[in-house]
């Protein structure tokens, strides 16, 4: 594979204490990008913010300031992974759709495509930049504009099911699925504005359990056990 986007929810980044960062699960992956990127895969990286902050049950204050702090949290998730990869020796970039001073460098499709032909990390962090979105969005967007082959999806479940395998235990998993049947079952892959921006560019998405150990670089060298969403 020569370009992919990972995205992986805030949640990840916290361990078992759902909230903030867990720098040891964080480097177990950083470990993995670094064995991607010396072997030539170029990979971009969007983060969620539920470790931190989610606008939508934020009830109290107006929804367009809860998604700003929302997104200011994916932020701080990529500047913290993107520094995690450093410590383990890689290059890196944190984009975002807005400018957040010497902070972070502003996204451009030519300024990623730079960064990602010198062999860097790129971090696509803010989300799309925009309230009422997600980063679920946000990483089908970038995926698309950027030209990746696929997106990784690393996630606390290990695959899409037919049903909630922890309320249904006889849930099924699937394999393969097709975007449109996630669309037509409500599957939740990723939010639904996603889904649709991810068929109608067809945009494949790959879902697996980021906790199976070197699940992200096995996905990308066939080893697959999750399920793909084709397109
Ligand atoms: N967010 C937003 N626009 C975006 C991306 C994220 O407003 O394009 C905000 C939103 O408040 C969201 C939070 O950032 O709840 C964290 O992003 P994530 O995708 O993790 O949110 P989730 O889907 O878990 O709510």
């Amino acid at each position: 594979m020569k370009r992919i986007l990972l995205k992986l929810s805030g949640e990840a980044l916290a361990g078992e204490e759902k909230q903030g960062f867990h720098e040891p699960t964080v480097r177990k992956v950083a470990l993995q990008i670094k064995q991607l990127v010396e072997e030539g895969v170029q990979v971009g990286v969007v983060i969620g913010g539920g470790n931190f902050w989610r606008g939508r049950t934020s009830e109290n204050i107006d929804r367009t300031k809860a998604d700003q702090i929302g997104m200011l949290a994916t932020i701080m998730n990529c500047i913290y992974v993107s520094e995690i990869c450093r410590a383990e020796g890689m290059q890196t970039a944190v984009l975002t759709p807005f400018e957040c001073g010497s902070f972070t460098k502003l996204f451009s499709k030519d300024r990623a495509n730079k960064y990602f032909d010198r062999g860097m990390v790129v971090f696509f962090a803010g989300g799309t930049g925009h309230p009422y979105f997600s980063t679920d969005t946000g990483v089908v967007l970038r995926a698309v504009e950027v030209e990746a082959e696929v997106i990784l999806l690393a996630k606390a479940i290990d695959g899409v099911y037919d049903d909630d395998p922890k309320k249904n235990p006889s849930a099924k998993k699937y394999d393969e699925v097709t975007i449109d049947e996630v669309i037509a079952k409500n599957l939740q892959v990723v939010d639904m504005t996603a889904s649709i921006l991810a068929r109608d560019n067809k945009m494949p998405m790959w879902v697996f359990g980021l906790n199976e150990e070197n699940s992200i670089v096995n996905t990308v060298k066939g080893k697959f056990n999750g399920t793909k969403v084709t397109v």
